[in-house]
């Protein structure tokens, strides 16, 4: 007998997994020393001047935050040059993502997107109790003709994570114009760009290349990753007014948490400060990938703070080799790993481990 009367979507969801600590392989393996490159965190803190803006905030948290985040709102609008009523803030841009499913998903509706991506994205769509239409991806990419073919009078939304979790590879603002004008307007096109900081800027921006001309294309970014702040859950979208209101209806109350409202701000106030850690991120990628290539691993194109592993069938066996190791990875059963740029030095372990194993 279960408990209650759970509703059958949930009761057939997976049970979210979250990266595994260092602590936790630690305990399973007998060993010391293990480092965490399994969830695509920041290896570094965020700016100083964040962490002082943090610490000046705490004694205030006996108090309700701001709900609407409306300080924040503003300054995200100035800095990305759109107006106040085109952008919201979540609890992360998973908040988000729960949000935009709530807000437009009714059950039996189609959610659109390429498949390896983000693990979060059935989970959203099923707890809706709407259907996920995986297409797959060609070479580790996005293929966007058959995500455009794919497309029918059912679908509501298309999710594009860019770069990829877990692939890392991402696609043009040109590429998505290309599809958003194969598709009906009313279908929302949702552009994940969890890693934007990190990617080739020569890619283009959604936000000024896209939303002037396509009132369906939604715009997701985060401060977890590139600006050190995963832990406080600050993300935020960029959309149509009318998009937002709607989101707006469904926000949590108070989920924009006090601290990383103003982690958020400050870390929009320091500007460039990000940039020293951002560039060092991106050289060791850039290291890690030659290294790799020059061992005679194919990789797909790495546009985030991570690297995939095409193992397809040794996956789980490399995984547990790394791991014995004390090198904790994400692994995508028969698929691939996806291993997390950490600092130098265990940059250096991975390799290292790595070196072993093949
Ligand atoms: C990490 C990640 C997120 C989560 O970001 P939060 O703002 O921390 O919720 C969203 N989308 C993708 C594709 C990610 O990899």
């Amino acid at each position: 007998m279960s408990v209650g009367r759970v509703r059958l979507s949930v009761a057939s969801l997976p049970a979210y997994r979250p990266g595994k600590s260092a602590d936790q392989a630690e305990q399973e393996h007998g060993i010391g020393d293990a480092i965490k490159l399994a969830s695509n965190e920041n290896p570094y803190p965020p700016a100083p001047s964040v962490i002082e803006a943090v610490m000046g905030a705490v004694s205030g948290v006996n108090r309700y935050p701001d709900h609407l985040a409306v300080e924040l709102r503003n300054a995200i609008a100035a800095w990305l040059g759109v107006t106040s009523e085109q952008v919201t803030v979540g609890c992360g841009s998973v908040g988000l993502l729960r949000q935009i499913c709530m807000a437009y998903l009714d059950p039996g509706d189609e959610v659109v997107f390429p498949w390896l991506s983000f693990e979060a994205y059935p989970i959203a769509v099923q707890t809706m109790g709407a259907e996920s239409v995986a297409v797959p991806l060609v070479n580790h990419r996005f293929d966007m003709d058959a995500v455009a073919a794919a497309v029918t009078e059912r679908t509501k939304m298309v999710l594009l994570a860019t770069p990829n979790n877990p692939t890392g590879t991402a696609v043009s603002s040109a590429a998505i114009a290309t599809l958003v004008e194969r598709i009906d307007d009313d279908v929302l096109v949702v552009v994940d760009e969890a890693y934007r900081e990190l990617a080739d800027p020569a890619l283009g921006d959604p936000v000024t290349d896209l939303l002037p001309h396509h009132n369906n294309v939604v715009v997701f970014r985060t401060f977890s990753k590139a600006y050190g702040l995963a832990g406080l859950r600050s993300g935020y979208a960029i959309a149509d007014p009318e998009v937002i209101v709607n989101l707006d209806k469904l926000l949590l109350p108070f989920t924009n948490n006090q601290l990383g409202q103003v982690a958020a701000l400050a870390a929009i106030g320091a500007g460039d400060e990000i940039r020293p850690t951002l560039d060092l991120l991106i050289g060791e990628r850039s290291r890690v990938v030659a290294a790799l290539t020059e061992s005679g691993w194919q990789l797909p194109d790495a546009q985030a703070n991570f690297v995939y592993l095409p193992t397809g069938e040794r996956t789980s066996e490399i995984y547990l080799r790394l791991e014995e190791q004390g090198v904790v990875t994400r692994p995508f059963p028969g698929e691939g790993i996806r291993v997390t740029i950490g600092s130098p030095s265990e940059n250096d372990r991975f390799l290292r481990a790595l070196t072993g194993v093949r």
